[in-house]
């Protein structure tokens, strides 16, 4: 399936006057389908996988942000340390410790989002609010992380009532902890990201719209 030109346009004219940032979610996907995007001008992507973010990286333009959405293991930290623009899916401390400790051996600081556990699936991960308190009160002893905001995914349902309250949950999180002055709110894919943006989501994450369907 080729690019959806059309609904890229669109939605990035979108996104550009309600100040939302675009990442464009390339799992899976041929480098073909990211440069068709980055030669419109798309410059921020999305990828789940450590082993194909690092291909992808590779051969790939070195102004492309690349940002790791996926679920990460603390002994792959150091595959995508040197060049990741930010990490969504930070859901331990652990996690958090080792991308401080790999960006303290690159002298590079490392941008992060918490993720947040708002669904009520229970397949999907996150931190509860004792655990981000807990970060919170850590932040300052991690010289090489930098907590920008927070990210979450709302349950797959058709239930919209039940999608907006799951955002809404996200943002009085982010009320609560705001990290930093403007803080990243990183909420809505292709099936939800209007609510997301009503519920004051900043960045949303769009891969099938774009791409197609995945296998
Ligand atoms: C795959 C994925 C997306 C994109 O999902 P689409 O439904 O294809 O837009 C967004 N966020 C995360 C965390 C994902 O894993």
């Amino acid at each position: 399936m080729p690019v959806n030109i059309a609904a890229f346009t669109a939605i990035r004219t979108q996104f550009e006057q309600q100040g939302v940032t675009l990442v464009a979610v390339s799992k899976t996907k041929p480098v073909e389908d990211i440069l068709a995007l980055y030669n419109l001008g798309q410059r921020d992507f999305g990828e789940n996988y450590v082993q194909e973010l690092v291909t992808k990286q590779q051969t790939l333009p070195n102004d492309i942000r690349w940002h790791f959405i996926g679920h990460l293991q603390s002994n792959k930290v150091k595959m995508i340390a040197p060049f990741v623009h930010l990490i969504h899916g930070v859901d331990s401390e652990k996690l958090l410790r080792e991308i401080n400790k790999q960006g303290a051996k690159l002298h590079r600081n490392i941008s992060c989002l918490l993720q947040v556990y708002i669904a009520e699936e229970d397949t999907k991960f996150g931190l509860d609010a004792a655990e981000i308190q807990s970060i919170a009160s850590l932040q300052s002893t991690l010289s090489s992380v930098t907590i920008k905001g927070m990210m979450g995914m709302a349950s797959f349902t058709t239930d919209t009532a039940q999608v907006r309250k799951e955002f809404r949950s996200l943002m009085q999180m982010s009320k609560e902890f705001p990290f930093v002055a403007a803080p990243i709110i990183s909420m809505g894919m292709s099936n939800d990201y209007p609510i997301a943006i009503e519920e004051g989501s900043n960045m949303v994450r769009i891969g099938s719209l774009l791409f197609g369907s995945r296998q």
